[in-house]
């Protein structure tokens, strides 16, 4: 027999799993429903995702290598990176996605235009799934339906998941993201050719940061909070905008977008013989709302598990056998899960708070602690005397501005 599975969405996700599985002989179907979709999303990826995903050079629109971080009282710390080999891969997610869906195409995977539906569920444990689909290769919308048979399906179609729903995996708590993309003249433009610019404070996000990121040919200006306060994202943004006004005079909108980001993983992320990775699975991470390398990884360890239980796709893997995709998941990132987590309560939380964390971030072995982890994904514990100085200052931040009353 040879094993047949189904990848459903081709972001950085689908595109990864598929990647593996096509390589190691496996029947592979991706699905992706718009073989031209701009992701709203920043587009910040960490060095190491370059040479993890072998990503060519031309995928990178932009090196950043400095970024201010900017108080609730405008109070600007610079954070430069020194080290000219090292930068925040800035990219247009037309371009990423559109060149990871190729190159799985080209190790092998069918790539299918369409739009699954409706998963059917086999009541027999060998049985094949059923996914229905409109075939959009005909270029019309509303395409053809069809149906397609797998022993193993993927759900890697991002927040609002249909395959999550057809498992009931369960509901995730999620914020609300926004952004403007807007064109600037030259001079502002050349003032964000490698900044990267992290809005703190009550007027831009009751729970989150806002941003401006520079992109191919103009700045991604966004916020996001979490869902209770969406109503509010208008007047957020209004706030964002107002921040950064001066340095946005003359600026022209040529997109507004809009999209929900997962705040914690769904209840349950394998059912069966079907398995959710990045977004659908709930993958991003808090404080810096980072989902684009844990997308593919996660999808590129699920598929590594598929191949290695299923014995490069000779047998077909159990609940059990998908399972150890999320175990090996959890055992490595738990803990950057939680540490995000925690920073994002401790410091988001009151513009007492936020004051404390932009002066914090003034600290060089804190700088170095945070961009080590970011960029490379490995949290290198620091010397213990760096350690207790980063812990003082910590504290003392947070008490100099009474940021830890109640
Ligand atoms: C405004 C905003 C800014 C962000 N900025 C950043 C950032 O700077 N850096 C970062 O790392 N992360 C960022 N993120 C998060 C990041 O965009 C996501 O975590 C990432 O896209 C997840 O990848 P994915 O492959 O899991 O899902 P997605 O990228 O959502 O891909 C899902 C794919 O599935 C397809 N699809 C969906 N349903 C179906 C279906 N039924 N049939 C067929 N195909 C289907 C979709 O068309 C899509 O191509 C941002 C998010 C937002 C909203």
């Amino acid at each position: 027999m040879v094993l047949r599975v189904a990848v459903v969405g081709s972001g950085p996700a689908g595109s990864s799993a598929a990647e593996v599985l096509a390589k190691a002989g496996i029947e592979t179907y991706l699905f992706e429903r718009k073989l031209d979709n701009a992701k709203p999303c920043g587009g910040a990826i960490p060095l190491c995702m370059v040479s993890e995903f072998d990503l060519p050079p031309e995928i990178i629109d932009r090196r950043v290598r400095k970024m201010k971080m900017i108080s609730p009282s405008n109070i600007e710390v610079d954070i430069n990176l020194d080290n000219q080999d090292e930068y925040i891969g800035m990219c247009r997610r037309e371009v990423l996605d559109g060149f990871l869906r190729d190159r799985a195409a080209k190790l092998g995977a069918h790539l299918i235009n369409g739009t699954v539906y409706q998963l059917d569920i086999p009541t027999n444990n060998t049985d094949p799934y059923t996914l229905h689909y409109a075939d959009h290769s005909n270029g019309e919308r509303q395409g053809i339906m069809k149906t397609l048979k797998a022993d193993v399906v993927i759900g890697a179609d991002g927040a609002n998941s249909r395959i999550a729903k057809a498992i009931e995996a369960g509901d995730y708590n999620y914020a609300i993201a926004f952004q403007e993309r807007i064109r600037l003249p030259e001079a502002g433009m050349q003032y964000y050719e490698d900044m990267a610019e992290m809005y703190v404070g009550n007027d831009v996000s009751p729970d989150f940061y806002a941003w401006v990121f520079p992109k191919y040919d103009h700045v991604a200006v966004g916020t996001g909070t979490m869902k209770v306060n969406k109503t509010k994202i208008k007047n957020l943004q209004a706030g964002i905008r107002a921040r950064a006004a001066h340095k946005l005079v003359g600026g022209e909108i040529i997109k507004v977008e809009a999209h929900p980001i997962p705040e914690h993983p769904r209840p349950h992320r394998v059912r069966g013989r079907v398995a959710l990775v990045g977004d659908a699975a709930g993958t991003v991470t808090k404080s810096s709302g980072e989902g684009i390398y844990f997308a593919a990884k996660s999808a590129r360890m699920c598929a590594e598990t598929i191949v290695e239980t299923s014995n490069c796709g000779q047998t077909i893997p159990n609940e059990q056998d998908l399972q150890l995709y999320i175990k090996r998941w959890d055992k490595k990132y738990g803990m950057t899960y939680l540490v995000l987590d925690l920073l994002q309560r401790v410091f988001y939380r009151t513009d007492a708070t936020r004051e404390a964390f932009v002066e914090m971030c003034s600290d060089k072995d804190v700088q170095r602690l945070t961009f080590d982890s970011y960029l490379y994904k490995t949290v290198v514990p620091a010397n213990p005397l760096t350690q207790m100085k980063i812990t003082a200052k910590t504290i003392g931040s947070l008490l100099r501005g009474n940021a830890l009353a109640p």
